[in-house]
């Protein structure tokens, strides 16, 4: 079975008048919205911008708006919209480079600054040497070598694009980068680094700037729960002062 799809789509290119494009699509019963897009790419319009990878919600590339909620369309069924026009525009509170597609440079700073290790130590290397398969080493065989991620975060910036605080301040260290300063906060049992990124989270632009809106979480693809996380930083926070306050 197929679905009848009508996406209405933002375009934008630099120094030409904004708009939404309308594209008539088919797609069967079980594509997601990603699939749609793709659709009208190859079907109407091959300078259509957008991004996309994995198809399978690890890699948070496609985020966009639809209907005016932050969603990866990887995973978002076409059926759930079925009878309405789709209206697919790019995550909010990004510089945008064309179309759907944002320009991510400033989230993964932020990201990075909060100890998020963006670039990752190969996966081709073991013990610090490169793997090779030229001795006979069966592939399947090498251990796996450990990498860094960031809880379940797929750095899809969905959560800074809900996020009303980024809305008016861009400066703000944002959801997804506070949330990561506290998974740095409860991994590190080293005193000078625990205080350094408790310093970082009690910076100006860090989780004071946050109005509790909770948008964050409620947006969140993979459950990262932001909000709770900026919550508790909070708290630690000031439970820290209290001690020192109270060491005098
Ligand atoms: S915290 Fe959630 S919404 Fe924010 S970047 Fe990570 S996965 Fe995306």
């Amino acid at each position: 079975m197929s679905l009848n799809v009508t996406l209405k789509i933002f375009r934008s290119r630099p120094h030409q008048e904004q708009r939404y494009d309308t594209f008539n699509v088919t797609v069967p019963d079980a594509a997601n919205v990603l699939d749609a897009i793709e659709q009208a790419w190859a079907h109407h319009d091959r300078e259509l911008m957008f991004r996309h990878a994995c198809h399978h919600a690890s890699c948070g590339t496609c985020a966009v708006r639809i209907n005016g909620r932050e969603k990866l369309p990887c995973i978002a069924p076409v059926r759930e919209y079925a009878g309405s026009e789709i209206k697919i525009e790019p995550l909010r509170n990004f510089p945008i480079l064309g179309d759907l597609v944002v320009d991510v440079a400033g989230f993964f700073q932020k990201q990075q600054a909060s100890g998020f290790i963006i670039t990752r130590p190969t996966e081709n290397e073991l013990d610090g040497k490169p793997i090779t398969y030229t001795d006979g080493l069966d592939p399947e065989s090498v251990p796996s070598v450990p990498f860094n991620r960031f809880e379940n975060c797929v750095e899809c910036g969905i959560c800074l694009s809900a996020c009303p605080t980024m809305a008016a301040d861009y400066k703000f260290f944002g959801p997804a980068g506070l949330a990561a300063i506290h998974d740095q906060y409860r991994k590190t049992s080293d005193t000078t680094e625990r205080k350094k990124l408790l310093e970082l989270a009690d910076d100006e632009q860090g989780v004071w700037r946050c109005h509790s809106a909770w948008e964050c979480t409620e947006a969140c693809p993979q459950n990262v729960q932001p909000a709770e996380k900026i919550m508790a930083l909070r708290k630690e926070i000031t439970t820290q002062r209290f001690k020192t306050f109270f060491r005098r």
